[in-house]
């Protein structure tokens, strides 16, 4: 189970609708399963079906979760033409089994949003709370 307060929320759908047609991603921060801030991150890869997270932010991204104490909880992108379930890529991909996988797909007209964890054998559906 994941929590994610609802601006924050909105604010990664948002990103995901910014990015299309290139999928785009970005890491949620926090601590004891809820989210306390999105950092939104540039897809090296330019792509509409795949995404890398630029190092260098990322070392930034790591830097102020450390500073405000906060985890890594999740890691979002986004499938701007298919279902929100990780693809052989991402399965490929998945360097943390621990922090959360969140697809944010926009294939149909409202856009939908489902976390994932990625493990080795399995892949188990997460549920997403939405907090206030
Ligand atoms: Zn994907």
């Amino acid at each position: 189970m994941i929590r994610i307060p609802k601006l924050i929320y909105l604010k990664m759908v948002d990103h995901a609708k910014r990015a299309c047609p290139l999928e785009c991603c970005g890491i949620l921060g926090g601590k004891d399963h809820a989210v306390e801030k999105a950092f939104e991150l540039q897809n090296v890869d330019q792509s509409s079906v795949r995404y890398s997270m630029a190092p260098q932010e990322q070392l930034k991204v790591f830097e102020e979760m450390e500073k405000g104490a906060m985890e890594m909880m999740a890691i979002y992108h986004s499938h701007t033409h298919t279902i929100p379930f990780p693809s052989e890529t991402d399965v490929k991909l998945a360097f943390y089994p621990e922090v959360s996988s969140i697809i944010i797909s926009l294939k149909e007209k409202d856009p939908v949003v489902k976390a994932f964890r990625i493990g080795r054998e399995a892949i188990y559906l997460e549920e997403i709370e939405i907090i206030s």
